[in-house]
């Protein structure tokens, strides 16, 4: 997915505005990188429809970037499929909290079971898992040393040991061990009751059953469907047959980990309409985050795309200019207040990219540097720096007390703003001068956060 996506973004990027036939062919890239990664037919149709919808109207024709238009449109759109804001679990009023897995069989539902009851400890809960699948003794075991690795208790019928108050003998209904479940959860006042549950291989009807019995049984404040990321195409009927059959409030992808590009969770999604709450992301415990719709995006996406992005944002911060201030440097010259003052205003131009940088993966501390910078400063610099005589500019050092009330009141500002500005701007100098020496030019320039 990430190769064609990337290739189409960098036809957009050599292009000037878009036309409606560089618009079709994008979407027609659009919609053969979803179709690659495994994402449903019919998702893939409407998804490219809304984003050529998009693409057309105003918003593009009226942009200085088309292609980082297009991507920030394609993100929206992915972003809002996926579930738009992440949403938390449905807590019940009267606890315990009854959350039902359901899935197919190896989907993850018994790690999931031990990765949501350690996350939910964590969060100050009191959750008692329920090994409701006795499809097979082992799956009470795994779920027992989920359980224990999770520092979580476990309720499960156990066929050695069928005298204990608490412990159903093995032959027992997974109906009637759920049941059971819940009344201890309620004797023992646990607020999260987590009820593990079997899976076949394929859809089929004594499946489904069961697991609609266990429900009924149960009555659960959130059904959570549990989905192997890498499930591909099958992911639509696979989920279809669970909402039917059981029906669900969220879904749980699991295998993140794997290379599975995020295919199934778009199918899942839009042919569901249901939130993705929560992925799964390893074999160990704590591989396990709540669900972030953006991310999910940006990994659809990909890197290679945005890196697009980040070379706009180069090619904006003027590379002649850049070159000029090296030669200067290189040949001894000092960095200057009025080099300084350019470079803010570089830094004003990217500044404005700051929303794009915003939806990017991996872009943080470039964020974080333009979060901690203030446009405004820009104007209060130049103020400042146009209120300095040239031999001030060129020498700040003369500057004593006399003339720095003069620079504050020709520039509306204060003293101090003053002694910040010189304060940065020595800084910068030092940082230019160790640059010089070492021969490499800055990819940021100084003065920043
Ligand atoms: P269940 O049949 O739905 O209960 O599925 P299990 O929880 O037993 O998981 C089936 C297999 O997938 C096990 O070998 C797990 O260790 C593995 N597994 C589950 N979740 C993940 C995951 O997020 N990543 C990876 N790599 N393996 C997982
Ligand atoms: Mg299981």
């Amino acid at each position: 997915l990430s190769d064609r996506l990337t290739s189409t973004f960098k036809n957009l990027r050599t292009k000037g505005r878009l036309s409606e036939a560089d618009i079709d062919a994008t979407v027609r890239e659009i919609r053969r990188a979803l179709l690659d990664a495994d994402v449903a037919v019919p998702v893939v149709r409407s998804f490219t429809g809304a984003v050529r919808e998009r693409a057309l109207s105003a918003e593009v024709s009226a942009a200085l970037n088309p292609a980082q238009q297009i991507v920030k449109i394609v993100n929206e759109e992915l972003v809002a499929i996926l579930g738009g804001d992440t949403r938390t679990l449905n807590m019940a009023k009267n606890p315990p909290t009854v959350i039902l897995l359901a899935g197919l069989q190896g989907a993850g539902k018994t790690t999931l079971a031990g990765k949501l009851a350690l996350h939910l400890k964590s969060q100050g809960h009191t959750p008692l898992l329920v090994a409701a699948d006795l499809q097979r003794p082992n799956a009470v075991t795994q779920l027992q040393v989920v359980g224990e690795r999770a520092g979580v208790p476990v309720f499960a019928p156990h066929p050695g040991n069928q005298g204990s108050d608490d412990v159903l003998p093995f032959g027992a209904d997974p109906v009637g061990v759920a049941r059971a479940g819940l009344e201890t959860a309620h004797q023992r006042q646990h607020d999260v009751l987590i009820v593990d549950t079997a899976g076949r291989l394929g859809v089929d009807a004594d499946l489904m059953q069961q697991a609609s019995d266990i429900r009924d049984a149960v009555s659960p404040d959130e059904i959570l469907f549990v989905i192997d990321a890498m499930i591909g195409q099958d992911a639509v009927t696979t989920a279809q047959a669970f909402a039917d059959g059981v029906g669900f409030t969220g879904v749980v992808l699991s295998k993140l980990d794997g290379d599975a590009r995020g295919g199934a969770a778009l199918s899942v999604a839009s042919v569901t309409g249901r939130p993705i709450m929560y992925a799964s992301t390893g074999e160990k415990l704590t591989d396990f985050e709540v669900f972030h719709p953006d991310r999910m995006a940006s990994r659809i996406l990909d890197m290679g795309d945005v890196l697009t992005l980040i070379e706009q944002a180069e090619k904006n911060f003027d590379a002649e200019q850049t070159e000029k201030m090296a030669g200067k440097l290189a040949a001894g010259e000092d960095f200057t207040l009025e080099d300084f003052l350019e470079q803010m205003n570089q830094l004003k131009k990217m500044g404005s990219m700051k929303k794009m940088f915003g939806m990017l993966p991996g872009m943080g501390q470039m964020r974080e540097a333009l979060d901690n910078f203030d446009e405004r400063d820009v104007d209060r610099i130049e103020a400042i720096i146009r209120s300095m005589t040239p031999a001030e500019r060129r020498n700040p050092k003369i500057i004593n007390g006399s003339r720095r009330s003069r620079i504050a009141a020709g520039s509306g500002t204060t003293p101090t703003d003053i002694n910040q500005l010189l304060q940065r701007f020595e800084g910068a100098q030092k940082m230019m001068k160790q640059m010089a020496k070492g021969g490499g030019m800055p990819g940021m320039p100084p003065g920043m956060g």
